[in-house]
């Protein structure tokens, strides 16, 4: 039997067994939107596990000394802070709220980084009086940190954020070159309030070959800051750590290509005949890599493996001959499997020239990264009490914003069976940045709610609760 919702060009999620429980039992769905809204994200976050342990695998195959930091601005439930402690990792905050909702969760200070982008007094003043490490980006933090350090009567652990100055990496906004830290730290009084712990990157993309080169710098600028009498002991090479939305390699690559191969102004696939972004028949660079084939263990596994300098010594034994922990911060790809955004669908028409349209409740920010769609079929769950007779056809969902572009999903659907207001939509394994990195409460509309899975059933993440100032 084909699916009750499909994309007219396929993609077809991998699901969790808690879904695969959840999506069968759509009368305990339609309790918790009646309970708690719509749209309604749902978290049960098992497996996590699994996700680190992948790694962990990989790195304890080389003997490489290593520690996982889940990235949090990837989802914001306090659950998955606790599930990613409960495993031995820490967590990368990127804000005070990150920073002080960790800490008042009792997570300790040693799993703990800062790596936010721009970074305020209060953050800076938080992290010190607490003894967590900073991942210092620019000169100007880090003499702001230095008069914060100078009040609090002792040394400041810090991690120096590097820009790679090898032409092969794309230039970056973020961190300093090595030169320009060594220059900073050529001061006596910088060395003597600074402690410097460690190196941080991370880049863009997936690439593996860019790590390994990035590692190589960063072994390199330990050697000299060692040479300068500091005490590194760590990398931390961020996240970007590859995951896999779909199983099936062959459907990604066809969607590709049917949506290469559509005349212009055709929407048999697409809103508006939208290329995503697309050059001719390859996946475009502007979405996620949906499918991919190397994938976390595995990724991690060939960087370590990998011989990026003269003197073909692999990362593993580099790292390990200098006894340097390796770190990293996966947000997306410890998320893996965690998440699922349920909503509702408020009603069916036509658009003014007749393309059919499905209205959910729920705005496009609430299934939405800064990838240009989500390349993944939603599943619909019939309503045992329908509004109106379901017609099979096909269609495009439309979300609550006021604006002609408010696509939840680019993409065209097939309803087989139809689709009728009362019915259930489910977005698979949005728990990675899909929910909460840009959802906003446009027009007052509510953020959607956050329940997790625990022994006694659902229950509310207290994220919900807290407010912000
Ligand atoms: C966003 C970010 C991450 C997480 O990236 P993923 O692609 O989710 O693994 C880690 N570290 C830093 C500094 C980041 O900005």
């Amino acid at each position: 039997m084909p699916p009750l919702m499909y994309g007219t060009a396929q993609l077809t999620a991998r699901l969790e067994p808690w879904m695969e429980d959840l999506l069968a039992d759509p009368l305990l769905c339609q309790e918790l939107i009646k309970q708690y809204g719509s749209p309604l994200n749902l978290h049960d976050f098992t497996p996590m596990s699994r996700n680190i342990t992948e790694l962990r695998e990989a790195a304890a195959e080389h003997d490489v000394d290593f520690q996982i930091y889940l990235a949090r601005k990837a989802n914001k439930t306090l659950g998955a802070i606790d599930q990613a402690v409960a495993q031995g990792c820490g967590v990368d905050v990127a804000s005070f709220h990150e920073l002080d909702q960790c800490l008042k969760r009792e997570v300790p200070a040693d799993l703990l980084i800062v790596t936010a982008a721009v970074k305020s007094s209060a953050l800076l003043k938080l992290a010190v009086e607490k003894n967590v490490v900073l991942s210092l980006d620019n000169v100007d933090e880090a003499l702001e940190l230095l008069d914060v350090a100078a009040q609090s009567g002792h040394r400041v652990r810090v991690a120096l954020r590097l820009a790679s100055t090898n032409p092969t990496i794309a230039p970056t906004r973020f961190g300093l070159r090595a030169e320009q830290w060594l220059e900073f730290l050529r001061s006596e009084e910088r060395t003597e309030s600074l402690e410097v712990c460690g190196i941080h990157f991370h880049l863009n993309g997936y690439s593996g070959e860019q790590r390994a080169v990035l590692l190589h710098e960063s072994l390199t600028l330990i050697d000299a800051l060692r040479n300068q009498g500091h005490a590194p002991q760590f990398v931390d090479m961020g996240g970007g750590i590859p995951m896999s939305y779909l199983d099936d390699a062959a459907q990604w690559a066809e969607f590709w290509k049917a949506l290469a191969d559509l005349p212009e102004g055709d929407e048999s696939l697409t809103w508006k005949s939208d290329r995503l972004g697309a050059n001719g028949s390859q996946p475009s660079s502007a979405v996620y890599p949906y499918y991919q084939q190397l994938i976390r263990g595995e990724w991690l596994g060939r960087i370590l493996g990998t011989t990026p300098g003269e003197d073909n010594q692999s990362v593993a034994q580099m790292l390990n001959e200098r006894g340097i922990q390796l770190r990293c911060e996966p947000g997306r790809t410890l998320l893996d499997g965690c998440g699922l955004t349920l909503a509702e669908v408020a009603f069916t028409k036509t658009r003014s020239d007749g393309v059919p349209i499905v209205g959910l409740h729920m705005n496009r920010t609430q299934c939405r990264s800064t990838s240009a769609d989500f390349l993944v079929d939603p599943i619909l769950l019939q309503s045992a009490t329908p509004r109106r007779e379901r017609i099979p056809g096909s269609g495009f969902l439309v979300g609550a914003y006021c604006i002609e572009e408010e696509l939840i999903l680019r993409r065209r659907f097939e309803f087989p069976q139809g689709i009728a207001a009362g019915d259930l939509v489910a977005f698979p394994n949005t728990g990675g940045y899909l929910m909460h990195i840009i959802e906003s409460a446009s027009h007052q509309l509510p953020l959607a709610n956050n329940l997790r899975r625990g022994s006694q059933g659902w229950v509310r993440d207290d994220i919900d609760s807290m407010i912000l100032s």
